[in-house]
């Protein structure tokens, strides 16, 4: 497999597909930016995924070295300047719909963990205490959950927490029409905040979307609301959310996505950055639960995560 293959230091070639000549990779253990770039030279095509920085800078030295093809082995792109990408003459693919539901399981991991505190409840279980003080959680059944974003992910969202009989209220800029047959409900962003005990975001990392969960949003929402965010980092403002969870505003934050994930994987430094003032501080309420962006991590995805990366592939050697 592709994992496989990107997991070796050796170069390796893919099995060749009918007329399309076979595809060497090199594995580099570094995250792409604009001082690894330069390792780039002498490829045709350079693969990558959702930390690594294909910003303009990054793009000229991949253009110099000779690279004509980006093939993102991730959903988002907004790690990529597309409009540079484009002027440059590289094309880039991406993997839109590799599981939409592995996402979505965890998804729901946040929201039933949160929701009974199973994480509290476990460690205190190793320790010998069965103490049931300050673990109660809430029903899931019949609570009005918002879903900002309808696409793949979000609409497997909808259809599980729909299976938990919750009353799912959506927000997207182009609504699904066969969702709204199923009877599902758009509404307006404002109404959503309003009347939502769970909001989760499913939409990409766009100049639009770019700290949708700021003061004002998180002000709409209902005392005690959940917060959910497995998508970007950047659609949610963390000082604003710590200041929420200080006042008691919002109850329950679920978040497998951060904004300064980047640094935290690659960076030599991670240590000073979780000991950074918001994520310490996120950390710190118990009512705030972080995983370190696997909610596409299970064999299933990964291995659809490589077949139509290495298609991709093949499509752009054949070209
Ligand atoms: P998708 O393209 O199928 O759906 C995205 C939806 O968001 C679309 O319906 C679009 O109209 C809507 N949208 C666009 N701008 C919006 C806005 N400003 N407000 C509300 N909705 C908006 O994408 P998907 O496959 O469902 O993935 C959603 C996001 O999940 C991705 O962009 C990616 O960032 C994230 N993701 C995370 C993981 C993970 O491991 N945590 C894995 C895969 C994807």
């Amino acid at each position: 497999s592709l994992e496989k293959a990107l997991s070796s230091e050796k170069a390796l070639s893919v099995e060749k597909a009918e007329g399309i000549p076979p595809i060497s990779f090199t594995y580099f253990p570094h995250q792409l930016t604009a001082e690894t770039a330069l390792l780039c030279q002498g490829y045709d095509a350079v693969c990558v995924f959702v930390n690594d920085e294909l910003n303009a800078k990054t793009l000229y030295i991949l253009h110099e070295a000779g690279i004509k093809h980006i093939a993102l082995r991730c959903a988002g792109f907004n790690n990529v300047d597309i409009a540079t990408a484009h002027e440059l003459n590289i094309s880039v693919s991406r993997v839109p719909a590799y599981s939409p539901e592995t996402v979505a399981e965890h998804t729901l991991a946040l929201i039933l963990t949160l929701n009974r505190k199973t994480h509290k409840a476990y460690n205190r279980v190793k320790e010998g205490n069965f103490e049931l003080s300050g673990l109660l959680g809430f029903t899931l059944h019949n609570k009005t959950v918002g879903v900002i974003g309808t696409g793949r992910i979000g609409q497997s969202v909808i259809r599980i927490l729909k299976g938990f009989g919750c009353n799912v209220l959506c927000y997207d800029p182009y609504p699904n029409e066969q969702l709204k047959q199923e009877g599902v409900v758009y509404t307006s962003l404002e109404s959503l905040f309003s009347q939502s005990h769970i909001v989760t975001l499913h939409c990409p990392l766009t100049e639009q979307s770019y700290h949708l969960i700021n003061e004002s949003s998180i002000a709409l929402m209902p005392k005690g609301a959940m917060l959910i965010n497995t998508s970007r980092g950047g659609l949610i403002d963390d000082k604003s959310v710590i200041n929420a969870l200080k006042s008691g505003h919002l109850g329950y934050v679920g978040l497998d996505v951060y904004e300064r994930e980047s640094e935290l994987f690659f960076s030599d430094h991670s240590q000073d950055i979780i000991q950074d003032d918001v994520f310490q501080r996120l950390l710190t309420f118990p009512n705030v639960l972080v995983t370190g962006h696997q909610g596409f991590f299970t064999k299933e995805a990964l291995s659809e995560i490589a077949t139509i990366t290495l298609d991709n592939l093949r499509f752009f050697a054949g070209d």
